[in-house]
């Protein structure tokens, strides 16, 4: 039985829904459900409703109602592709009905910006006792990159020493300000504190302030900063021959100034604050009035180029491979109407939930993308929309 729950009807559902929809080998039936169910007709709409069955309105903060709605659907697995902030209920809710969970994205609590997997690892005693498994972050950064470091380590080297993640979205959506994803989650990630791994320990930077130029392929020269982002967590893990794993995003001048500009007057701030009588948080306000990520894929230009720059020893001989995916806005439109960033994270978690159901990683437990082989997933990213690409070079980085 290949039936699927998808929870949350965003930007990143509508790929997972159409991508699941065209892949009746893998998933027999679709089922939808996000907090407002208009969103989730207009999903069934768009995939057929020979593939999406049924849609519902669901609470996922609330583990009763998820317990109902997962006992009435009878799905093998549940994809979350609601917010981090749900995680642990949809976890919760998976043990008691006896289901598999995935995600794209670690758990965060609502008050506190931490990015880091400390809750959803605590379940792994749970999920093996009750032989269910947790994948966690099967989007592309985590998720892709995970795989992407797992595979150059499988076939390209006997021990890796350095990791530099790039992130680069060179496109335009010809908006002022917006976000290519939730822009809650997007704007509390990049105005935490910079960390990176290096020699056994967490360093520190202050947001947004170490920049290197970096060349884009098939983009150009692009700034890109340092940032922490949750993946760095389980590879440093996973892989204990690191001596060093960095991530970089880049961003534009003109984004810059209108974070900055609104980091100034508090509008960032997670911090709630009253209002008229009202508690209100700062940036929940802002995500109301910013873009909707989704909206953003007519007329977006350009491309994405998310990679990995991996040094290590192979026969004792020092080298450096860098493996990546360019995907274009554009042809994700056309494809299944998103923008690229919406489509590189919903692709990958179709192909981590297929991979799940046909046996290929179905393992009781929680686990990270690179606890896995990663051969069948980078195939699947071939064959399904995101080609990769992987060269020796040098580094552009220095030790
Ligand atoms: P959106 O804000 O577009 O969509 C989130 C969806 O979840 C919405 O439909 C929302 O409902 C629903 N939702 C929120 N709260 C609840 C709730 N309590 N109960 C039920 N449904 C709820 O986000 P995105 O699609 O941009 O992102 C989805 C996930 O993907 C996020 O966790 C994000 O962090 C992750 N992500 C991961 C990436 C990766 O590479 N690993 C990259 C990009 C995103 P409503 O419509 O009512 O608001």
């Amino acid at each position: 039985m290949s039936r699927v729950l998808i929870i949350g009807a965003g930007g990143v559902s509508s790929v997972v829904v159409k991508k699941c929809a065209m892949l009746p080998q893998y998933f027999s039936e679709i089922y939808l459900a996000s907090r407002t169910v208009s969103k989730c007709e207009k999903l069934q709409q768009e995939a057929g409703k020979d593939r999406v069955k049924e849609v519902f309105a669901v609470d996922a903060d609330n583990v009763p109602e998820l317990v109902a709605l997962i006992n009435k659907v009878k799905p093998a697995l549940v994809i979350n592709v609601a917010l981090p902030y749900q995680d642990l209920t949809i976890m919760d809710a998976c043990l008691e009905t006896g289901v598999h969970y995935l995600d794209t994205a670690n758990y965060e609590p609502k008050e506190v910006a931490k990015f880091e997997y400390s809750w959803q690892w605590a379940y792994q005693d749970k999920f093996k006792q009750a032989g269910l498994m947790a994948l966690l972050g099967s989007g592309f950064d985590p998720g892709v990159t995970n795989v992407f470091t797992a595979y150059a380590a499988k076939h390209y080297f006997d021990e890796i020493h350095y990791l530099d993640i790039v992130d680069c979205n060179g496109g335009d959506h010809g908006q002022a300000f917006a976000t290519n994803f939730n822009p809650e989650i997007n704007i509390r990630e990049i105005t935490q504190r910079g960390r990176f791994w290096e020699n056994g320990e967490w360093k520190e930077t202050d947001p947004i302030s170490v920049r290197e130029d970096l060349d884009y392929h098939g983009i150009g020269k692009r700034a890109s900063y340092l940032l922490f982002h949750e993946e760095l967590e389980s590879l440093v893990k996973h892989f204990p021959t690191l001596k060093r794993a960095r991530f970089w995003m880049t961003f534009g001048d003109a984004y810059l100034t209108h974070l900055r500009v609104l980091e100034g007057i508090g509008m960032t701030s997670i911090e709630p604050v009253e209002f008229q009588g009202q508690q209100i948080v700062p940036l929940e306000f802002l995500k109301a009035v910013l873009p909707d990520p989704g909206s953003l894929a007519e007329g977006y230009t350009g491309q994405t180029c998310i990679g990995t720059y991996i040094t290590g020893v192979k026969d004792g001989q020092e080298k450096t491979i860098f493996i990546w995916n360019n995907c274009e806005h554009a042809i994700c439109h056309e494809e299944v109407g998103a923008q690229a960033v919406s489509y590189t994270t919903g692709v990958p978690a179709m192909i981590g939930a297929s991979l799940m159901l046909d046996g290929n990683w179905m393992q009781p437990g929680v686990w990270n993308m690179e606890q896995f082989d990663p051969d069948p997933f980078m195939e699947r990213l071939n064959q399904y929309g995101l080609p990769w690409q992987v060269i020796e070079c040098d580094s552009p980085f220095s030790k």
